[in-house]
Parts: C-alpha cells; structure tokens; sequence
C-alpha cells in the first residue's frame, strides 16, 4: 500500500464531467488498496476571472482582500471534486489549506509554506477516506487567507506529500511528460523518462511550463519523489523528476534544449571604467523590480569599457529609461538596445562530466550562419542570445546535434 498525493490542474477539472473523470480515477487508485490525497486547482480560467472581478472594483486591489477571492476558486473545485468522489463510491473529505492548517508567511499573494499538520490528514486517511485539499492557499499566523503565487497548486501538493512522506507526488496536467523540447517547435521532440531537479529547474526558468519553478524546488530539497502525468491519458508513466543518481544510465549528456522568446537586450557604451559603475547600472535596475538574467562587461580600453544585460521584453522601455538617468550621472557614451532577441539553452547534468559540448554547440550555430550576440553558462546549462528570428532554426539544429531526436 502506497501514499499518494496526486494533484490535478485547472484544465483536467476545467468541467463537470472531467471533475467525474477526476474522481473515477482516483476512486480506481484507491480501489487498488493505496491511499490518496488529492490537491486540486481552481476550474481552468477561474484564478483569471476572479483576478478579473477584483480589479473592476479596485485597480490595484488589496493584496489581502485579493487572495481572499482568488482562494474561493479552489474551494469551489474540491467541494465539487469530493461530491463526484462520494458518487463514484468513494468516501470523501474537502477541505481548504486553512483546515489542513498549511501554515505560510504573511507576503499576501506570493506566500511561502512553513509547515503542514498532517495529523488529521492521516487520521481521515486510515479511517478509509481520500482527502480532497484546495491547492494556492494557506492562512498566516494570525489565521488570514493567503495564496502561493500563480500556479501555487503544485507547490501545495509537494508541501503535503513532504509533510505526509508520501511515496510519490504525481502531477497530473494536459501534457503526459517533460519534452526534450516543446514539440511545437521540434515534431521529433520526445518525452523524457526522467529528469532531474537541477535540469527541472533550468527547463522551467527558461520557459518550460510544466511546473511552478517553486514545486520543483521543494521536491529538491524535501527528496519528494515528483511526476508529471497526462490526466486525459490512462497509459504511461510520465516523467520523473528525480536525483542524478537515480537517473537513467542511457540518458544522452544533454536532456534538453529551452528557449525564451521574452528577451531583450540593453547596452552601455563608453561607461568610465572604475568601481561601482556596475552597481550604479543593475543596482537602478534592481530597485525598479526588474529580473536581469544575462549580464557582460567588456574589457576596458581607453578607460572606458561597455556593460550589457538581458531583461524580460516586457521590462524593455522601463530599463531603457532608467538607463538615460544613470547614463547622464555616470557620463556614459551611448545606450543601444534590442528586443527583437530571444535565448536558447542546452541543459543537461551530463556537461560536468564530458567537456566540448559549447564547442559543439557553437560550432553547430555557425554551420547554419546563426551569430551569437551573448554566450552564459552554468555547471549544467549553456545558454547564446540570438536574433528572435533565429529562434525555431537554431532549437531544430541543437535538438539534431546533441542527439535527442533520436529514440533511446
Ligand atoms: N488557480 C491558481 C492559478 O491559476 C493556482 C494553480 O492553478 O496552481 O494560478
Ligand atoms: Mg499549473
């Protein structure tokens, strides 16, 4: 007998008949003697429209007030999940983050978990129930409603199966695995058997959806054995997301190649090259809130030298116009920029051990006459900044290269 924790997305209970097609699954996992909690997400579209409502009535809504709305969502669909449960002859309980007492700080609308109490959990458990629990919430110390961030259900279904120790924590969503890259881009991707956390993190950082980047963190650090599944699908095992060790031998050295099309580029020219220029640039930056992701000084001559970073595209006209404040203070030459770019990496524990592979990929780039604008790297993740239009090209070219088209 296993303890499971499965949690379903918006989509897989995105109606009636799917909550129906929730239950009879479960039912079925419980029927072959395992126990089963259940952690599910707002009806798909759901978060959006409550988001939506809040807003009508306030611009800029109460961070309090919002997480008390947007947390109604997942109570609607675990009290609907556990009526379709109890009509498919299972013995059901619902309740909401607070009733299962996750416990979080109080950053309203992006709350981190502190601790579960999983008594009575275990004690519904044993008595022979599933227990249907509302994902994205908990409450803080002083007992008010908090949610975890968008796409916070996954975070709350690796908390719970942390604190149960459960054997495993299945995540079952609209696509059946993790790909060794989006297939709309490459038809001969391929679904991975297992990956680990580390790639997990770099796919998901890079664009990769599958899972909130925060679930994949927690399972790391909490050893908590986390899979992703198709719930229209009842083949396949999915992906496992797992340690190196237990990893499959056969596995080729790079897993997979992510892309972010998001991207854009900003130069400083002729910035007097002495110290604290790079503070004053990222420093501006960084108090306006805006993520950096790449960043490159060149060498010096002349006693100036020039300084690039990649933003979110969205974040494009923001930094520039920061950029001019800070160029006028540091008497700075000139400032370009290009958000016409888009990234492309190469993630794969494997590079540790077998050196060459930036080789191979530059070398595979330039054999199609693609320039590379940036180049970063990581232990496990060499990433080049390209022309957007680039982008398909270049994802084809390194998926061929490093052997992922084919079947292992
Ligand atoms: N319902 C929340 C959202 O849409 C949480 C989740 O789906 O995981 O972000
Ligand atoms: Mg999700």
């Amino acid at each position: 007998m296993a303890l499971i924790v499965q949690k379903y997305g918006g989509t897989s209970v995105g109606n009636p008949e799917r909550i129906r097609n929730v239950a009879r699954r479960i039912a079925s996992f419980q029927a072959q003697g395992h126990q089963v909690v259940v952690v599910v997400s707002a009806m798909s579209g759901e978060t959006n429209r409550l988001i939506a409502l809040a807003k009508e009535v306030q611009a800029n809504p109460d961070p309090r007030e919002l997480d008390m709305v947007m947390s109604t969502g997942e109570q609607v669909t675990i009290g609907l999940l556990a009526m379709a449960l109890k009509g498919a002859g299972c013995e059901a309980r619902s309740y909401t983050g607070g009733q299962v007492k996750v416990l979080t700080d109080s950053t309203f609308t992006k709350a981190r978990i502190l601790s579960i109490d999983e008594a009575k959990m275990r004690h519904d458990l044993d008595a022979g129930n599933v227990i249907v629990v509302a994902g994205f919430q908990g409450v803080d110390a002083d007992g008010n409603i908090t949610t975890l961030g968008r796409g916070g259900s996954d975070t709350s279904a690796v908390a719970l199966a942390a604190a149960l120790k459960a054997d495993e924590c299945q995540i079952y969503t609209d696509v059946d695995g993790v790909y060794t890259t989006d297939p709309r881009v490459v038809p001969e991707a391929r679904k991975l058997e297992t990956i680990t956390f580390e790639e997990m993190l770099e796919m998901a950082s890079l664009g990769s959806k599958v899972l909130q980047i925060r679930s994949v963190e927690f399972a790391g650090k909490y050893k908590v054995k986390l899979r992703v599944l198709s719930s229209f699908e009842d083949e396949g095992e999915g992906t496992l997301i797992t340690v190196e060790e237990e990893r499959n031998m056969e596995q080729p050295i790079i897993s997979g190649i992510a892309f972010n099309r998001d991207e854009a580029k900003l130069t400083m020219l002729g910035v007097p090259d002495k110290p604290g220029v790079a503070y004053q640039i990222l420093g501006a930056i960084a108090e306006a809130n805006i993520d950096v992701d790449m960043i490159i000084q060149n060498v010096g001559h002349d006693g100036t030298t020039d300084v690039s970073f990649t933003v979110n595209r969205g974040d494009f006209a923001k930094a520039t116009a920061i950029l001019e404040g800070v160029k006028a203070t540091l008497g700075a030459r000139e400032i370009t920029g290009d958000n016409k770019i888009c990234k492309v990496s190469a993630v794969g524990v494997g590079m540790r051990s077998h050196p060459g592979v930036a080789s191979q990929m530059f070398k595979a780039l330039a054999d199609e006459g693609i320039n590379i604008k940036m180049i970063s790297t990581s232990e496990i993740k060499i990433s080049v900044v390209l022309d957007e239009k680039y982008l398909e090209l270049a994802v084809r070219v390194l998926h061929r290269t490093f052997g992922l088209d084919q079947q292992v």
